[in-house]
């Protein structure tokens, strides 16, 4: 049967890696091998060396190129490592017009590595289409998105930028680690990179670092494979393994998750001590219809703003149930503070500048009872209310676990 048959959720168990073709093993096998036994001195089998091409790594390259309707997938050792490998694309004299609210990570990349090898860069605020198209200079090879950003939750119109893209020769490349495949799929939408850092909600069990991309067009994905194998960041077999194993339950974590944070988020939304809530699935968020239109559903990350770092640091301290991490999309909710964490790279007046004040905490919804984790959020606010935070003594975390 054709793949094309099948839903997304059963294409993530029914497809070419189902059943292995040797054994029928049901479970993809770990391949080992660094290198491979050539029995012709003519021509070389499909392997030779596995930072070249490796099975077990192939699966999921295949199936991540099938989940994103790409023509090529590759899997890297980290996130940042697909992202690094993409940006090697550029030569010295490009430019690149990148999100502002980027990962800390891909902005420490562009701004302290690209920048030595003559690459340059203008960060705007991509959910102003005028304004991106305003910062479109003669070398402008690539417009970098991050859709909803991290960690604000700005929505970015996709098709606006790719026009814009299209328009001006550009390649767009675009994070799409918050949703996944599952509730969006950029290069339908016409991007030509999509990058992921598996580690969160692909792989999902907070247990292995890797990175992926997927590329629309089979020539563009030939020159990122050349820069794989050359640069040679690529992920080992047993994190790809890591990897095809959290793959199978995506779409019900996913879904679950999801749910969850949009209750969580008119939870706070409401809550007197939060001063403001950003979930791209709130009425009232600025992309809400733009997500509508392009995403299945608007995922599992949010953010909240307390007061001051002086709220934060109380209820980080008094709430029982997230771990107080950096990392998101995982089994476990995760509770973090970007000001220190994710957007720890960031110098403290572009942080301001991006709405990354020091009252603001992410939030990535686990698979909890939804009602446990607000009851203990109402708990841990209960706390932070009683206590004048001049002289509160939060009990540190260390001690809790
Ligand atoms: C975590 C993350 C990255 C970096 O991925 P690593 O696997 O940590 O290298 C990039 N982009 C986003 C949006 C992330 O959350």
């Amino acid at each position: 049967m054709s793949k094309k048959e099948y839903s997304f959720q059963t294409n993530l168990l029914h497809n070419n890696s189902k059943v292995d073709k040797y054994t029928g093993a049901v479970s993809v096998s770990i391949q080992h091998a660094s290198t491979f036994h050539q029995s012709d001195f003519d021509s070389f089998g499909k392997y030779d060396y596995s930072r070249s091409g490796n099975p077990t790594r192939e699966a999921l390259e295949e199936m991540i190129a099938e989940l994103e309707g790409g023509a090529r997938g590759l899997a890297f050792s980290s996130g940042m490592a697909a992202i690094s490998t993409a940006f090697l694309l550029l030569s010295k004299g490009d430019h690149v017009l990148i999100t502002e609210d980027v990962y800390g990570g891909t902005y420490r990349m562009i701004t302290q590595v690209l920048s030595r090898f003559g690459v340059e860069y203008t960060f705007v605020d991509m959910t102003d289409l005028n304004q991106v198209a305003s910062q479109i200079k003669n070398n402008t090879k690539v417009l970098y998105i991050e859709t909803p950003s991290n960690p604000l939750l700005k929505v970015t119109d996709i098709r606006g930028i790719v026009k814009l893209a299209k328009a001006n020769g550009c390649l767009t490349f675009l994070d799409n680690t918050f949703l996944t495949p599952a509730l969006q799929r950029p290069l339908d939408l016409g991007v030509d990179i999509v990058l992921h850092s598996a580690t969160k909600f692909l792989s999902g069990h907070s247990d292995v670092v890797a990175g992926l991309a997927v590329v629309k067009d089979a020539e563009l994905g030939q020159k990122l494979y050349t820069l794989q194998n050359s640069f040679g960041a690529i992920l080992g077999v047993q994190d790809a393994w890591l990897v095809l194993r959290g793959l199978k339950t995506l779409h019900v974590r996913i879904q679950q998750s999801s749910q969850s944070a949009e209750k969580l988020a008119n939870y706070l939304a409401n809550h007197p001590k939060v001063e403001e809530t950003y979930y791209p699935g709130l009425t009232q968020h600025n992309g809400y219809s733009i997500q509508r239109h392009q995403t299945e559903g608007p995922g599992a990350v949010l953010s909240f703003r307390l007061r001051d770092e002086k709220a934060v640091r109380n209820f980080v301290n008094s709430v029982k149930i997230p771990v107080f991490a950096v990392s998101l999309g995982a089994v476990e909710s995760i509770l973090s503070y970007p000001a220190k964490m994710s957007h720890a790279a960031m110098p403290l007046e572009e942080r301001l500048k991006r709405g990354i004040t020091d009252g603001l905490l992410r939030l990535s919804v686990g698979l909890e009872n939804p009602a446990d984790l607000i009851a203990d959020f109402e708990q841990a606010f209960d706390i932070v209310e009683k206590i004048s935070p001049d002289n509160f003594q939060a009990e540190p975390i260390i001690n809790k676990l």
